[in-house]
């Protein structure tokens, strides 16, 4: 087992870790930015290594400066939480050349699965249906045109480097697919440095469902059930649940099975996501994989009872997965709602600056991850998501309502945020009923205000 672990991340997901290595009994020492000085959760860890200023591009993002701090704490492996540098192969290659352990999956799979357009060809492999798409990255416009005329409007235009909803454009019409492909390519183009774009049908109205996989250095692959995330506003995630409402059994069954089957291809391990979108007919079709641990990880932790982080270290260090197949099972229902430092009534614009109150909620099947405090300053630089306030319960009515009393009992004053949405949501008839899909919050509840 490791020594020391470095995490190379902040706020929540930073914290979350420091948690995994304590229980596992590992020394921990974490970076921060001078944006971040001062965090409270920081004295968590047993050292704490600034390597920058605030702008994640000359701190969190830098390579040499992470790996200089992993060096000056002596750390034998470094957990990349999510975001940042979390699905970067060359950061996980330049791990390797150093000695030090990347917490995650190894590379080759992590550069196969991280563009898009590939890890749709890989999932065609494995016998993985797909949503109809481009062959490949489209050139030019009469390409994307003839695309077009094939499928029928409207259609999607992703990033194949794509990530947080950047570079995506839903195109209507000819004129619109022309205009949207400049602005996609552009957009990727500033966000990842690679401006390549694909096609895809657009779904109408599907949800959102992703499947949890867990894979060791020996081989074994085994998935932990789905999420529903299919509540998002601008395909972002807003609320995550398991197990998914109203989907048929053999539904879920066909989608584990296929998920397994795409990361065994990719020959994967560690934790990681498939992510699919599942129609009225309950075809399910994939779109990507997220090589990494996901923000709403923890709702699979508390209907299966398997710590994800602790996984993902024990399997970074060799050991084989301590789970068969047979043995996960999820017992009752968890909601994930997550907290941004937002103001919903001003079209969801950051909202940075001190928490002067934070009275989390608790009681019985409540779960915070969260690194603020009163006092904590939210800084403007970064991700605005201050908590993940989680419940667990046996039944989905039961979930709610907690969900309801928690997000009464959470009171937070000096910043804005989405607690009030969340309020809203909760007391939404075709949300109770597990009648949603990706577009309904912006179809049915921002349209009406
Ligand atoms: P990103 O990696 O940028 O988050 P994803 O590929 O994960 O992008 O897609 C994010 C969301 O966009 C999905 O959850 C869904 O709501 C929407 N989406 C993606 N592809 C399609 C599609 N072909 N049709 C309809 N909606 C889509």
């Amino acid at each position: 087992m490791f020594q020391r672990i470095l995490v190379a991340n902040r706020g929540e997901i930073a914290l979350r870790v420091i948690r995994a290595c304590r229980d596992l009994g590992i020394e921990v020492a974490v970076v921060y930015s001078e944006a971040d000085r001062g965090a409270p959760y920081l004295a968590l860890a047993d050292r704490a290594v600034c390597i920058g200023p605030g702008p994640a591009t000359d701190s969190y993002l830098k390579i040499q400066r992470i790996i200089a701090a992993a060096e000056v704490v002596n750390a034998d492996a470094i957990h990349p939480g999510y975001g940042f540098l979390s699905e970067n192969a060359h950061f996980a290659e330049v791990c390797r050349t150093c000695k030090i352990e990347f917490i995650g999956p190894p590379e080759a799979a992590m550069a196969q699965v991280g563009n898009k357009d590939r890890a749709k060809q890989l999932a065609k492999k494995a016998n993985v249906p797909t949503v109809p798409g481009s062959e490949g990255v489209v050139h030019t416009d009469e390409e994307a045109l003839r695309f077009a005329a094939q499928v029928g409007y409207p259609v999607l235009i992703k990033a194949v480097a794509g990530g947080g909803g950047k570079g995506m454009r839903v195109a209507q019409n000819d004129a619109t697919l022309a205009t949207g492909l400049a602005q996609a390519r552009q957009e990727a183009e500033a966000a990842f440095k690679d401006g390549n774009v694909y096609l895809e049908k657009y779904l109408d109205k599907p949800r959102h469902i992703e499947i949890q996989v867990l894979g060791d250095k020996h081989g074994n692959v085994i998935h932990l059930f789905e999420r529903d995330c299919s509540l998002q506003r601008r395909h972002q995630k807003l609320v995550e649940e398991s197990p998914a409402p109203n989907l048929p059994a053999q539904v879920r069954e066909d989608i584990c099975a296929a998920a397994v089957r795409l990361v065994k291809t990719a020959n994967y391990y560690s934790a990681g996501t498939c992510e699919f979108l599942v129609d009225k007919d309950n075809k399910f079709y994939f779109i990507e994989v997220n090589a990494r641990i996901q923000v709403e990880h923890p709702v699979t932790e508390l209907v299966t009872g398997v710590d994800l982080i602790r996984e993902q270290i024990r399997v970074a260090a060799g050991e084989k997965l301590r789970y068969a197949q047979s043995e996960i099972v999820t017992r009752g229902h968890a909601i994930e709602c997550r907290i941004n430092a937002e103001d919903p009534s001003r079209d969801f614009r950051p909202s940075a600056g001190v928490v002067t109150k934070w009275q989390p909620p608790g009681g019985p099947g409540v779960r915070l991850d969260t690194h603020v405090v009163t006092g904590y300053r939210v800084p403007p630089n970064y991700d605005s998501m201050v908590a993940k306030l989680l419940v667990h319960r046996p039944t989905r009515a039961e979930a709610f309502a907690t969900m309801r009393r928690a997000l009464r009992e959470f009171v937070v004053e000096g910043i804005h945020t989405t607690i009030p949405i969340h309020q809203e949501i909760f007391q939404t008839p075709a949300f109770i009923e597990g009648r949603v899909d990706t577009t309904f919050i912006e179809r049915e509840l921002l349209t009406k205000k």
